[in-house]
């Protein structure tokens, strides 16, 4: 007595979306989209640069005036070259992932 069995969470009752309003809350929400999202697994983190010369291995000059030179996580790993802001920020950050953000010094 008094021992009611626990249901699982998707018997449990939801309060159904059916009214205007609460329809019309979702699409602003959504921004106005509808249907199924996207897949958030095939999506990549970073949205990959297609400038030309970005990431390039900085054994030459820059390929564009614009580019700053980026060491990797190690002494010896290799420096890359990235656009300016967005990409060698980037880049940089990937840089202290693998070191803990102990960098070696020499960053440009
Ligand atoms: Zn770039």
């Amino acid at each position: 007595m008094g021992s009611s069995p626990k249901r699982p969470r998707s018997q449990r009752p939801r309060l159904p979306e059916s009214s205007s309003s609460q329809k019309a809350a979702k699409y602003a929400w959504n921004g106005g989209l509808t249907g199924t999202s996207k897949q958030a697994g095939n999506l990549p983190v970073v949205e990959v640069c297609t400038t030309d010369g970005c990431g390039a291995p900085s054994s030459g000059p820059a390929p564009r005036a614009a580019m700053v030179q980026v060491h990797g996580a190690g002494s010896d790993a290799a420096a890359h070259w990235y656009c300016h802001g967005r990409c060698a920020a980037i880049a940089a950050a990937r840089a202290d992932l693998r070191t803990g953000g102990h960098r070696q010094a020499g960053r440009s």
